[in-house]
């Protein structure tokens, strides 16, 4: 890996699915068939109930902004300062991104305001799901 790179995901058997999906343009979540649950990160059973009748679904990849830090300092594949993002999806699921084609600032940065997903391809077998302001 370059130095200059960031730190890139490995996507194992439970997560397989999640990669296969942002490479295809898609975000997508798994849902308990027990108890209709809609959850994230990836695993095998519903952590609501437990039932391993689980199944993948895509995502509508509308979110609002949940919580964020600015961070400051130099690392790897990124330029600061620049916001680490928690979104919460319209599903429900919350998830750790980052925030792009927007100022790294506060005062751009509206908790709640309502994001959309981008996908930006990282090579052949990873792209990364980030979050941008809506434009509709
Ligand atoms: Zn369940």
């Amino acid at each position: 890996m370059a130095d200059d790179q960031r730190a890139r995901p490995q996507p194992t058997p439970e997560t397989k699915h999640f990669w296969d999906g942002t490479r295809a343009g898609e975000l997508r979540l798994q849902k308990c068939d027990a108890c209709a649950k809609v959850y994230f990160p990836p695993r095998p059973f519903c952590p609501a109930c437990s039932s391993r009748e689980v199944s993948v679904m895509a995502a509508s990849g509308k979110a609002t902004l949940h919580s964020y830090v600015i961070h400051h300092r130099k690392v790897p594949g990124f330029t600061p300062p620049y916001a680490i993002a928690v979104v919460e999806l319209a599903e429900g699921p919350r998830m750790m991104s980052n925030i792009v084609d927007c100022p790294q600032t506060p005062e751009a940065l509206e908790l709640d305001m309502r994001l959309e997903v981008v996908f930006d391809k990282m090579d052949d077998e990873i792209t990364l799901p980030l979050f941008r302001p809506a434009k509709d």
